[in-house]
């Protein structure tokens, strides 16, 4: 039995570095995972349907056209066997409030053994999504950045008791991020 391991946070905080990081450590030791990106399965089905262009248009989606899109996404990979990481997003911040990134019916297609939270000093999220020129970052404020990763953490604790998964934090802070590679590494091992 392979391990699911969900890799969320939010905007800008680095999952996708950190992730890479982490699998470059545990290839030396001969433990592998595929890393699939959630985002861009939902991509894949959005673009299909031609609603979007862009991937950072989903989140201005209307709230059920985003859920269908979810459903699908997590239906395609729950069908990937073998060590995964899901990298995506504890909840995603829509123009109607925060969406769960992993509701009822995605997590029991995805049963995870793992969330991890890669989180950081909110001032140093705002920074990076600043300089952060390949995306459409939204402009949130250090405070409303706060506020998204209190809520996520909320929201993992319910995916915790929904599932039995462990949640896991991982701080990728400024000129840290070997420290940071390493707590994955660690997780994932
Ligand atoms: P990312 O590249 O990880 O920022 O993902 C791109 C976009 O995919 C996000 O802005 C969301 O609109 C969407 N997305 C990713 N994961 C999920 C999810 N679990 N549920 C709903 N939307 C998601
Ligand atoms: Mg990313």
């Amino acid at each position: 039995m392979g391990k699911r391991v969900v890799i969320t946070g939010v905007p800008g905080v680095g999952k996708t570095t950190v992730v890479n990081g982490a699998l470059e450590v545990l290839g030396k030791e001969g433990i592998s995972y595929q890393s699939i990106n959630f985002g861009s399965f939902m991509f894949e089905v959005a673009s299909s349907q031609k609603i979007v262009s862009d991937r950072d248009g989903m989140r201005k989606l209307p709230g059920p056209v985003q859920k269908d899109i979810q459903r699908e996404a997590a239906q395609a990979i729950a069908k990937i066997e073998g060590n995964v990481i899901i990298d995506t997003h504890c909840t995603v911040k829509t123009p109607k409030g925060f969406l769960a990134g992993l509701p009822e019916w995605v997590l029991r297609e995805l049963k995870p053994d793992m969330v991890i939270l890669v989180e950081t000093d909110e001032d140093q999220i705002l920074s990076r999504r600043l300089t952060d020129t390949t995306r459409t970052r939204d402009m949130d404020s250090g405070k409303e950045i706060a506020l998204h990763q209190e809520y996520n953490r909320a929201m993992a604790a319910a995916y915790g008791m929904m599932t039995g998964c462990t949640v896991k934090i991982v701080k990728n802070q400024d000129f840290l991020l070997e420290r940071a590679v390493e707590d994955m590494a660690e997780a994932l091992r």
